[in-house]
């Protein structure tokens, strides 16, 4: 069956949808640091590859990533509808991740990289002692 939108209007529906996301994300790993009193943390910080969170003094990057659009190898689906077009956009992002990360890294940043499944409530133990232990070992 053929996509019912444009391609403009595909995408933009789903930058609609990523925005949506994003947020979502990023505040559910707000409360998760307030729960487990992890401060030092910064929003919207000027920083390479606009990281989600920074913690300056650390010098440390959280990133949360959406299972879908960065190709979650667990959730990471890929649309049948436009195919191609989805496959060079979705491997393009993971592309663009792996270059921020070591771009970052280089500059001699921590990087995390969250998914956006990890910071389900089943698995937020695990979650908090991954940035736990990144804190720890800086
Ligand atoms: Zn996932």
């Amino acid at each position: 069956m053929p996509d019912v939108f444009t391609k403009r209007k595909r995408s933009e529906v789903m930058s609609r949808i990523r925005g949506r996301g994003n947020k979502e994300t990023e505040l559910a790993l707000m409360a998760l640091f307030r729960r487990h009193h992890i401060t030092g943390w910064r929003r919207s910080q000027p920083v390479f590859g606009k990281p989600d969170f920074v913690f300056p003094k650390l010098k440390l990057a959280v990133f949360v990533d959406g299972c879908f659009w960065h190709g979650c190898p667990k959730h990471g689906t890929k649309p049948a509808n436009n195919a191609a077009f989805w496959r060079k956009k979705l491997s393009a992002n993971k592309a663009r991740d792996g270059r921020v990360t070591r771009t970052l890294r280089r500059l001699g940043w921590r990087v995390v990289r969250i998914w956006e499944h990890e910071l389900a409530r089943k698995n937020e133990g695990r979650c908090v002692e991954k940035i736990q232990k990144v804190i720890r070992g800086s």
